[in-house]
């Protein structure tokens, strides 16, 4: 077979478009198709991926079909997600506008690493720094990173952390390294997600040596087990405990630590946005006396993936941490993007969010997040009239059951990741299983809350 001219050829497509148009057509075939489909794909879809397991092709191929393959193999065993009855980790659907827009942008293939790079994105980057901090009420001044998610903005909130507190102590943590160095103290809650305790260890703080403080009844960090904390003390708190959705008691926390000097790191990956929402903001009382936060646009928010935010009160302590230099350097008289974040070439994230924030406003998203909640009210009423015990107070979108006994949650549990209708995970909770609900998307209605309450159902008789 002769070689093609893969030039011309991809001149060719760029040209006439068809290729674009077959993309499009089939993305709009999956979006008509969600609601029917199987939430979870079965056993034969799973079978069909071996299609994938080929040789690497030695020639180019036609576009028509590696874009056919991936419709044919690859989409029958995505993850229903963003259907409105996927309930699994904390995995949140995507707005439209922000899909549409991601589509333009990944026409752009911009590179925001510094504002002259990309100017749009720098200057979105801007906007969308200001925006969060008006939509979060966070200090003024607080600057954003943009990152892959929740654990990579962790792991830049907590790099600012200990750069800050060591650098008080007279020891340049970029320089030197922590060998010899004096010894910060870091507090954590034993309830912390895993993501904090791998930012810990990559950051070289020990996974170990840290203290972790237990949780109350309700997956809330006890307050009153947390030592008195100095200027050499690192406590990360949690808003959204991805269990029960519990707030850490912030206000009451923040206010004796912040006086002393401690850095105070909140993990609010899906529970900050509660913050848009006047009726719940409640919950979130006191988050803007930390010094940094990590959060997600891809879980509540529902932006689209690739979507998570570090929040530092101060830009100094972030920017020296992420450009691993004793001081904050400029490069040009713009705020440019990777002085951020770790990565130099990314994605332009910022759009994303953008389209997200620009799209549904203040009230769009005190929208989307209290019918969140509303739903996963709905869920705990239902479930508790058809005998299943709700275990932690349903204030925020997460609900947690169990069955009458552990059998029973397990085969619950085994029979809704079958049935196809739903799909829930499960974890433990007090040494017993439980079955988690999340409720992340917009798309979640109260008949998918109804239909996913029979499936529960068929699993307990
Ligand atoms: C999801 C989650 C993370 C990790 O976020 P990623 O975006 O998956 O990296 C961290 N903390 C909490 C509380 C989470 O729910």
């Amino acid at each position: 077979m002769k070689k093609p001219d893969i030039h011309a050829q991809m001149r060719r497509e760029l040209e006439d478009k068809s290729l674009f148009e077959q993309a499009r057509q089939y993305a709009f075939e999956y979006i008509d198709g969600i609601g029917d489909r199987s939430v979870y794909p079965d056993a034969a879809a799973i079978d069909h991926l071996s299609r994938f397991d080929e040789p690497l092709p030695e020639h180019p191929q036609s576009g028509a079909d590696v874009l056919a393959m991936l419709n044919d193999c690859g989409a029958p065993a995505t993850v229903a997600q963003t259907g409105g009855r996927y309930f699994g980790f904390v995995n949140g659907g995507v707005v439209p506008t922000a899909l549409a827009a991601r589509w333009m942008a990944d026409a752009w293939d911009q590179n925001p690493a510094l504002y002259v790079i990309s100017p749009v994105v720098g200057q979105l980057e801007q906007v969308c720094e200001r925006w969060l901090c008006d939509l979060l009420e966070l200090p003024e001044g607080t600057a954003a990173g943009y990152v892959s998610g929740s654990s990579t903005a962790t792991l830049c909130g907590l790099a600012a952390a200990r750069g800050e507190l060591l650098r008080r102590l007279d020891w340049d943590v970029n320089a030197r390294g922590l060998f010899g160095a004096p010894a910060i103290r870091v507090i954590v809650s034993e309830q912390a997600h895993s993501s904090v305790f791998k930012a810990l260890a990559l950051l070289g703080l020990g996974r170990d040596r840290i203290e972790r403080i237990p949780a109350d009844g309700r997956g809330r960090i006890d307050a009153s087990r947390i030592p008195v904390l100095d200027a050499r003390s690192l406590l990360i708190l949690q808003a959204g405990n991805v269990n029960t959705g519990a707030f850490d008691a912030f206000a009451e926390i923040c206010d004796p630590v912040r006086k002393n000097d401690a850095w105070v790191h909140i993990d609010g990956a899906f529970g900050l946005w509660v913050k848009a929402s006047t009726r719940r903001k409640y919950l979130a009382r006191g988050i803007e006396l930390a010094d940094s936060w990590s959060v997600d646009g891809h879980k509540t928010l529902n932006t689209p993936y690739d979507c998570g935010i570090v929040l530092c009160r101060r830009r100094e302590s972030l920017v020296a941490a992420m450009q691993a230099s004793g001081a904050y350097i400029s490069y040009s008289d713009e705020r440019d993007p990777m002085m951020h974040v770790p990565e130099m070439s990314r994605r332009a994230r910022a759009v994303d969010l953008w389209a997200t924030l620009r799209y549904l406003g203040r009230s769009g998203v005190a929208d989307l997040i209290d019918a969140m909640c509303d739903r996963a009210a709905q869920f705990a009423d239902r479930l508790a009239a058809h005998g299943f015990r709700i275990l932690n107070e349903v204030a925020f979108n997460q609900v947690l059951v169990a069955g009458k006994t552990p059998s029973q949650t397990r085969e619950t549990l085994a029979a809704i990741q079958a049935s196809g209708i739903c799909w829930c995970g499960g974890t433990e909770w007090n040494g017993d299983p439980a079955i988690r609900i999340s409720v992340s998307s917009w798309a979640t209605t109260p008949d998918d809350v109804e239909r996913s309450v029979t499936a529960f159902a068929a699993g307990i008789h």
